[in-house]
């Protein structure tokens, strides 16, 4: 058997662990089990510095290809044989240093399904650096600060390296994913960190600044601390910015939708490139998105869904791969 990504220790062949997300990862029990982690050299260090042990995993095995999926740095889907293909979190588009995933050909694909609704299709990435530049600009020559903000891993990274032409604050659990990321080869500018900032008494100078932070709701301690102190201005960064209700939501001045995720369309079009048999979708709208495969004539289903599961699992059991 393969647990893939599971968010529990499982006692079984392989565990194959897709990227270095906290929800694509989990902590080692007390219990000993037998497996055989599957992850990138690039998926076992990050992992490694957010306190998840990956430090036993194999990044190859007989059987088994690890293929960039353009998530984030390192991500990787499982294809096992030529039968099945698992495709972890995937972006079809070319960020920055991110390259674009390829799909391999298989039978059976399970996709993610986070954006699966026809509703969430992004803009080119030029026109939000072009709008995002835009209001830096304004704001700048108000004097006003800006806080851009993503996840910590993988979004804050493509923001420091798009917008690397600002003079940059970095928050300091970014800094820390940055300077794995450089040491991976992905080359991100230094700038200082915030608490160096603070020290230094940089944010409180007249002149505006502009930041890289997680993404943080309006109400959070630091955000208002931020507002109050400088009147900085937030702008969020997520494939959810596309939703009306989301900058309200989270309390943010501004959001922009950029994602590490596949649109409605790059999912369409990356099950097409796969050409299967039988799709199985996982994460978000997966059951509308198995519809809306259905409606386009592929046979698929959630994997949530009971009779669905079983049968990825029974497809999963090693025995069809010796
Ligand atoms: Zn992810
Ligand atoms: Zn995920």
């Amino acid at each position: 058997m393969i647990a893939l990504d599971p968010s529990h220790q499982v006692d079984c062949d392989f565990t194959f662990v897709s990227h270095a997300h906290v929800d694509h990862l989990h902590k080692r029990g007390k219990k000993k089990i037998n497996t055989q982690v599957l992850a990138s050299i690039e998926t076992a260090l990050i992992a490694q510095t957010r306190g998840y042990d990956l430090a036993c995993a194999a990044h190859e095995h007989e059987g088994f290809q690890l293929v960039d999926t353009g998530h984030i740095l390192g991500s990787r889907g499982l294809l096992i044989g030529d039968d099945v293909y698992y495709t972890g979190d995937i972006s079809m588009r070319e960020r920055a240093f991110m390259k674009p995933a390829k799909m391999p050909r298989a039978s059976t694909l399970i996709i993610e399904s986070t954006f699966g609704r026809p509703e969430y299709v992004f803009p080119p990435l030029s026109e939000v650096t072009h709008s995002t530049n835009k209001i830096i600009s304004e704001m700048y020559d108000l004097g006003i600060p800006v806080i851009l903000m993503g996840y910590t891993l993988g979004k804050a990274q493509l923001l420091t390296k798009l917008f690397s032409h600002w003079d940059l604050i970095i928050y300091d659990a970014v800094a820390k994913i940055n300077s794995i990321y450089s040491e991976l080869g992905v080359k991100l500018s230094g700038g200082i960190t915030h608490k160096q900032a603070e020290r230094e008494g940089l944010l409180s100078k007249s002149r505006p600044w502009v930041m890289v932070a997680p993404l943080m709701s309006g109400r959070n301690a630091f955000v208002k601390e931020m507002k109050e102190k400088y009147g900085a201005v937030t702008i969020g960064f997520t494939g959810w910015a596309i939703g009306s209700r989301y900058r309200y939501m989270m309390g943010l001045d501004y959001v922009m939708p950029l994602s590490d995720h596949c649109d409605y369309k790059e999912l369409v079009a990356a099950v097409k490139q796969c050409r299967p048999d039988k799709v199985y979708t996982f994460h978000g709208f997966a059951k509308e998105f198995a519809d809306s495969l259905c409606e386009f004539g592929f046979d698929a289903e959630p994997v949530r869904n009971g009779q669905g599961r079983k049968e990825v699992e029974k497809t999963l059991s090693l025995d069809s791969f010796q």
